[in-house]
């Protein structure tokens, strides 16, 4: 974790940051001193359409696109559709909800590697042309023992000296649908003997029968990623290709091709991927999850997927200060996801409005109030933010608390309700608990009778008697009915990676309440909007399930210290 990032957030104003330097700027700033790129900065985001956007594309998106920005430069949306196998306009299409959503803009410039076949397929006859290219019929499991190791050389292919009109002949052939799928690949011939693996004679085109997303049946050979990723770059005149560690590696491979090639060259620069403790990254075992059913699906409240996270509650704002947070660094370390919790409470603390929310509903009577009164109370709507206003919530006899804030046979220093004991309730009167009913089969409470001291009304002259607990409750006749989801880790260990990380599914991830009453206001509530639950945390509807008149609630993230807040009030 980068530690002076987080340390330079200033916390009294947040809104006062100023963008910290990095080794991407610093090298930037550099070459926009030696006027490299003509004082050009042009970056990409280039996701391969095989999954969900999850929050570590999201350091990447902010990275590409926030850079670009600062710069006055631009930045592309390019899809690296080389693999019709594994891709779905699905994916296609959730990758630019995302990005927008998370308040970027590609204006005209989305592209895909897949709008270059014809020209990379031109390239690749023009490494044939100058013998840089060979097709070869080794298959897959005599290419591997050619390969070598890391401590030992691999053999040159026996096809490796073939003519360069044979080999022009055959990749013809392979366009053509003249071969099997996966019989023969072409091949860069660079160097069997190479320290780096990748420069092994990599292969750059394989025969593969597969509809593709875009370009339908029309070819039945594809580029490799590693061919047609630098040169996708450079067809698109892209100044700095940022992208994660693993690819520092392959970067000479990409100067070889668009050296040999002859073409222009833009600068890879390489930073440390976003790890995160107790969550999966890797799109295969997302995908894994989600086609095996261990969640309802790529935006379930618990992936760490971009949809997953608006679901759940997470905002634009809350994801993009985390990203800025945890700054770019060039050595791979792991984030603790409490840091991204923060980001998202320090973000709804600011703006989201305060309900009150019973998620464990225990009635509770008045035996001295009014039979059918009502009173309207005044409830503050943010205490951050007071322009945020007031409203009005109804009062009567019959209303709602938390279960939890009831204690037959209370412990020390338990400041809620208990037999004989007062409360205040938030916004209205201190009330004493006069006596208990149960269920006589099950001994379980289920009502409190008790007494409200019309002396003490909240916010008025007389209210000035004090009690040590505050707790929220909702009027019984004006209450709406809802289900509630709170979430848990979905992993119970920090690294799930380290093992077989389905053994690690925490299996109490998702807690149903079916039996919720809230604030009657909160029928109007709309899906992007997010409310802090008092004392529950911060609350948004289920975009999927939630419909009106069977609201459903997802917990975004708990209160820190949701105590020690409502006492000093
Ligand atoms: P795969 O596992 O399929 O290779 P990927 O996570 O690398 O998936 P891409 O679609 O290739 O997915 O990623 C698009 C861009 O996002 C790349 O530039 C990649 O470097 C970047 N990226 C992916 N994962 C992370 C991460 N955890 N942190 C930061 N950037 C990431
Ligand atoms: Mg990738």
């Amino acid at each position: 974790m980068n530690e002076s990032n987080i340390n330079n957030v200033n916390e009294e104003n947040p809104e006062n940051k100023i963008t910290p330097s990095n080794f991407v700027r610093e090298i930037i700033d550099e070459d926009l001193k030696t006027n490299k790129f003509g004082g050009k900065v042009h970056t990409r985001f280039p996701p391969e359409p095989n999954g969900y956007l999850h929050i570590g594309h999201a350091k990447s998106i902010c990275l590409n696109f926030g850079i670009a920005a600062s710069y006055n430069g631009v930045c592309n949306l390019r899809f690296d559709d080389t693999n019709p196998s594994k891709e779905d306009v699905e994916y296609v299409d959730s990758i630019q909800e995302d990005i927008r959503w998370l308040g970027f803009d590609w204006e005209d410039r989305k592209f895909y590697a897949s709008n270059y076949f014809d020209q990379l397929f031109e390239y690749a006859v023009q490494l044939i042309k100058k013998g840089k290219a060979y097709v070869c019929d080794l298959n897959a499991q005599q290419m591997k023992e050619y390969r070598g190791t890391l401590t030992e050389p691999g053999k040159d292919s026996p096809y490796r000296n073939r003519s360069v009109e044979e080999n022009l002949d055959l990749f013809i052939k392979m366009r053509d649908g003249e071969f099997e799928d996966g019989s023969r690949v072409l091949r860069a011939k660079i160097d069997m003997a190479s320290p780096n693996m990748n420069m092994r004679d990599p292969a750059i085109y394989r025969i593969l029968r597969a509809t593709h997303h875009r370009t339908g049946d029309k070819w039945r050979i594809y580029p490799m990623y590693d061919f047609a990723h630098g040169i996708s770059d450079s067809i698109e005149g892209i100044t700095h290709s940022i992208c994660t560690l693993e690819f520092e590696a392959h970067r000479p491979l990409y100067d070889w091709f668009l050296d040999e090639l002859e073409i222009y060259h833009p600068q890879q620069i390489e930073f440390a991927r976003l790890n995160l403790n107790y969550t999966v990254m890797s799109k295969r075992k997302l995908l894994e999850l989600v086609e095996q059913k261990y969640v309802s699906g790529w935006n379930d409240p618990r992936m760490p997927t971009i949809s997953g996270l608006r679901r759940r509650g997470y905002t634009p704002e809350s994801i993009r200060n985390f990203a800025e947070r945890i700054g770019v660094a060039k050595r791979d370390n792991t984030i603790n996801v409490a840091l991204l919790e923060h980001s998202l409470r320090e973000d709804l603390n600011k703006r989201a409005p305060r309900v009150m929310a019973v998620l464990r509903p225990l009635k509770v009577i008045f035996d001295n109030y009014p039979e059918n009164q009502v009173e309207e109370l005044e409830a503050i709507n943010n205490p951050e933010d007071l322009s945020a206003g007031t409203r009005n919530i109804p009062f009567s006899k019959v209303i709602y608390i938390e279960h939890d804030d009831f204690r037959e046979d209370p412990p020390k220093k338990f400041f809620r309700l208990s037999p004989g004991n007062e409360v205040r309730l938030r916004y209205a009167y201190i009330i004493k608990c006069e006596s208990v009913v149960k269920d006589e089969k099950t001994g379980e409470i289920t009502e409190l009778h008790c007494t409200y001291d019309p002396e003490t009304k909240s916010g008025t002259a007389q209210s000035g008697r004090k009690v040590k607990g505050t707790i929220h409750w909702v009027s019984a006749q004006h209450a709406v009915n809802a289900e509630v989801r709170l979430y848990d880790r979905l992993f119970s260990v920090e690294d799930p990676s380290s093992g077989d990380y389905k053994s690690f599914l925490n299996q109490s991830s998702l807690e149903t309440l079916n039996d919720c009453k809230v604030e009657p206001g909160l029928l109007s509530a709309k899906v992007d909007e997010r409310f802090q639950f008092e004392r529950q945390g911060y609350f948004c509807l289920d975009s999927e399930d939630s419909k009106p008149g069977a609201l459903v609630f997802n917990r975004a993230v708990q209160l820190k210290d949701a105590w020690a807040k409502i006492e000093k009030k």
